[in-house]
């Protein structure tokens, strides 16, 4: 009999592939053992063995394998399900998927580019010769391809060595950047809390009389308070009395001075200790008791808990009641600007069983989080993590926590597989015959209303921990301050004064503005000339504090124009407003405070975000600018105020969930005021205070854009209500997708009817030299889902058969774009 492996390779093919192997290969083999293969005429790849079997390919002679990379699995019966589901669903190959899923050091390949890793210690005479020869070629040469690994070491498998110099941490698979980042610790010091009656203080001042040093501290200590409201730095105090260090450290340990760290949770977290649980309140418990009801006859949960209820604390609890019994949980994130507070949160109750895992890690980092899941390790019982994630190789997941559960970073856009973690993380759990529990306090429409419909478990909190009020809301009419001539810049009277009040009691303040740049459009005054991107269909963002002129789509950047291209006037004019005007601004109206700024712009690398969310815990600053960065969970307990700067720009965004998500954005950025002790206030700039999404903001009314938003989607045929896939036609000629998106939308009309919408161009049609034509397609709930798949997979098939379409892109989205 001859044996055979189907093997994924990491490639969109639409089958797999078969390679014949040796019946003693057969007997050692197993689903999700990697195995080097030979591909098309001189390509090696990694692939991932899907299943063994005695059937001889048709069509072509099936090759032999390379060479088996594992002795045991890499990934898990459960995940090759997984995946097949991923594929089937999102109509992408399993390629497509293995590649998504795998860190990037499983799947070398031809194309693979090796660097020398930055690790110092290496002891050459521990390396075996194979890998002596690369890492002596890796002191000459900054990269090696694996075909150069190959002429080296003069043999065809090479795939063990290179391997193995991963696993040594000896070199590194693409370029990385791997920085290590502490945050700075700030000493801060006030007077011991023994002397805050002027009895006490007086008894001190007599104290020391003798001492005339130290009694300048004191006394410089009450003037700087005096002046500022905020907690005050060691080293202001220092500076400003011109003691010694020995002087102050004298005061500390009389107890009179008294040291602090802001935010010490985060920064004393040595590894070893951990802290107590927090006790929940009676809200928490009982939304914590009626979870726990709800699993036993679901399987996933909705909790909506407003902003500040304590959700995070309930997840903790459930978390401790699943790795007690020896399970495994993920914890998805939307973003990575969150896992910095929750990591230290997390950390702070289970210590060491918290792993983390994102795209700014490292692959030497990544492939470490991989295998202690893999091997059930107590390092990685609680995986906290952002969309990918759902691929690590569990094997005994108890829960999986979907925190911000509406988030729309959740949906991968590119490249396939475009998944949604939420719902692909439903399916790993039922795989597992685990529990979900989504979280928000603005839940998307879709997971309302399958609670609505008894599909999830259900459960609510309506209080702020500590029974804070949830923000005051004004709506600032912008058309009225206008004319009234009472805006500076972008910002009103009122923000104006709020700002200037905040300040004054030593808060800090968030101004969320949802563009980054200095201003979206340049325009000439004197020919209304604006540069455009020459590789999109879209106007240059203008970037002053770079001087460049700048396409958020493709990336292109050019410096800033000093007179128009078009007619050489000098007048040129910016248009509409991003966060770096913004940040601007409030330099030249509150020259005394400290501005930062959080977007894209300013957060690359991979301690980007970090770094400025404990320069602001630490309250090194005043006002945080940013874009939907800073609405996600991010928990502040100094935030006084909140500055919408404008709302209408979201709300004008031409997609059918605009409305639905500028509630959950403007409600999540309002959420991050006044969280600990105060109530918080948020004002909200508009051009329409009466818009009804705008109302239903400032009166927290979900239920009300719940409804009115569910009426829109029925009467308009969109989700909840109906499913979509979204189909994109993609090439550089202008008439080609044009011809092939008629082609197209004319066959699919001839299955779907009605049920087809387009073809039409996007708002920005043209990105990267590319045209993109979209067709919808819409599916009632009747209808098969697979059935509908089915016959646009045939029809796709039929459009490439015809020639002058082969080159078009056809992209399939699946719900959620
Ligand atoms: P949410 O996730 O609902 O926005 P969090 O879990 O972040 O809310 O809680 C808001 C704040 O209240 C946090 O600073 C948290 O530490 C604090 N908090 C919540 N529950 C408790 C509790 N039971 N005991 C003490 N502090 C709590
Ligand atoms: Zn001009
Ligand atoms: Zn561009």
């Amino acid at each position: 009999m001859d044996y055979f492996v189907d093997v994924i390779i990491p490639i969109p093919l639409e089958k797999l592939f078969t390679y014949s192997i040796t019946r003693a290969e057969a007997s050692i083999l197993k689903p999700g053992v990697r195995v080097a293969v030979p591909f098309g005429k001189s390509k090696i790849y990694t692939g991932v063995i899907h299943h063994i079997h005695n059937n001889k390919p048709l069509v072509y002679e099936a090759k032999d394998i390379y060479q088996i990379l594992d002795q045991d699995p890499i990934a898990n019966s459960i995940q090759l399900k997984h995946w097949n589901w991923i594929s089937k669903y999102y109509m992408c190959t399993l390629g497509d998927v293995m590649r998504a899923a795998l860190p990037s050091p499983f799947i070398l390949e031809s194309e693979t580019i090796i660097t020398k890793s930055e690790n110092q210690n290496i002891n050459d005479e521990e390396l075996k010769d194979d890998e002596f020869l690369i890492y002596e070629a890796l002191q000459n040469q900054a990269s090696l391809k694996i075909n150069d690994v190959i002429s080296i070491l003069e043999k065809k498998n090479v795939l063990p060595v290179i391997q193995s110099l991963i696993e040594k941490n000896i070199i590194w698979v693409e370029e990385e950047i791997y920085e290590k980042y502490k945050p700075k610790l700030v000493r801060y010091i006030k007077l011991h809390s023994n002397f805050s009656s002027d009895k006490e203080l007086e008894l001190l001042f007599d104290s020391l009389k003798n001492a005339p040093k130290q009694h300048q501290v004191i006394l410089t200590l009450f003037s700087i308070s005096a002046q500022t409201k905020k907690p005050i730095k060691v080293s202001e105090l220092i500076k400003q009395s011109s003691a010694s260090s020995s002087i102050l450290k004298a005061l500390i340990d009389k107890g009179i001075l008294e040291e602090f760290y802001i935010k010490t949770d985060r920064v004393q977290y040595s590894g070893n200790e951990t802290e107590n649980l927090k006790t929940l309140n009676k809200f928490q418990s009982k939304a914590l008791n009626e979870i726990t009801l709800t699993f036993k006859k679901q399987d996933v949960t909705l909790l909506h808990g407003i902003t500040s209820s304590g959700k995070t604390e309930i997840y903790v609890k459930l978390i401790e009641e699943v790795i007690k019994q020896g399970k495994q949980v993920l914890y998805l994130l939307p973003e990575i600007a969150l896992t910095t507070q929750l990591v230290s949160r997390l950390q702070n109750y289970f210590g060491k069983k918290v792993a983390v895992f994102h795209s700014k890690y490292s692959s030497h980092e990544r492939v470490e989080v991989w295998n202690n899941v893999l091997h059930n390790s107590d390092k990685a019982q609680i995986v906290l993590g952002a969309r990918s994630s759902i691929f690590l190789p569990f094997n005994n997941l108890g829960l999986i926590v979907v925190d911000e559960e509406h988030e729309q970073s959740y949906k991968q856009f590119d490249p396939a597989p475009r998944y949604h973690a939420r719902d692909t993380a439903i399916v790993l759990a039922k795989l597992h015959e685990a529990k979900v529990l989504l979280g928000s306090a603005t839940p998307s429409l879709e997971s309302y209303y399958n609670a609505k419909q008894n599909k999830y478990g259900f459960v609510e909190i309506t209080k702020r921990y500590n029974d804070i009020l949830l923000p005051e809301m004004e709506l600032v009419d912008l058309k009225e301050k206008r004319k009234r001539k009472l805006l500076q810049g972008h910002f009103s009277d009122r923000l104006v004064e709020e700002i200037t009040e905040a300040l004054k009691g030593g808060h800090q303040i968030i101004l969320f503005q949802n563009r980054r740049g200095f201003s979206p459009i340049v325009e000439c005054i004197t020919c209304g000339h604006s540069p455009q991107c020459p590789n999109c269909d879209v106007s240059l963002t203008f970037h002053q504090y770079k001087n460049q002129l700048r396409c958020h789509y493709c990336g292109y950047h050019t410096v800033m124009h000093q007179n128009c291209e078009a007619c050489g006037s000098v007048e040129l004019d910016t248009k509409g407003f991003g966060t770096e005007q913004v940040e601007d601004e409030v330099k030249t109206l509150f020259p005394d405070c400290t501005v930062a700024r959080m977007d894209l712009d300013t957060t690359r690398g991979k301690y980007g975000y970090e770094k400025i969310i404990t320069a602001f815990e630490q309250q090194e600053i005043d006002i945080l600018v940013g874009t939907q960065m800073l609405t996600k969970g991010l928990d502040f307990n100094n935030v006084k105020l909140v500055g919408v700067m404008n709302a209408d720009n979201m709300l004008n965004f031409p997609d059918f969930r605009a409305l639905e998500r500028s509630f959950q954005l403007i409600l999540q950025v309002a959420g991050r005021a006044g969280r600990l002790d105060k109530r918080g206030k948020v004002l909200i700039q508009t051009y329409n205070p009466y818009h009804k999404i705008l109302q239903q903001v400032s009166t927290n009314d979900y239920v009300a854009m719940y409804n009115e938003q569910m009426d829109e989607r029925y009467n308009y045929k969109y989700p909840p209500i109906y499913k979509l896939i979204k189909i994109t036609l993609k090439h550089k000629d202008y008439n080609k997708v044009n011809i092939a998106s008629s082609w197209l939308t004319k066959s699919l009309r001839q299955v779907f009817h009605d049920f087809v919408l387009g073809p039409e161009f996007p708002p920005v049609s043209r990105i990267r030299n590319q045209y993109h034509k979209n067709i919808l397609i819409k599916i009632p709930q009747k209808q098969s889902l697979k059935k509908t798949k089915e016959a646009i997979i045939k029809i796709n098939n039929s459009f490439f058969s015809i020639k002058d379409f082969r080159a078009v892109k056809v992209i399939l989205n699946v719900d959620n774009f």
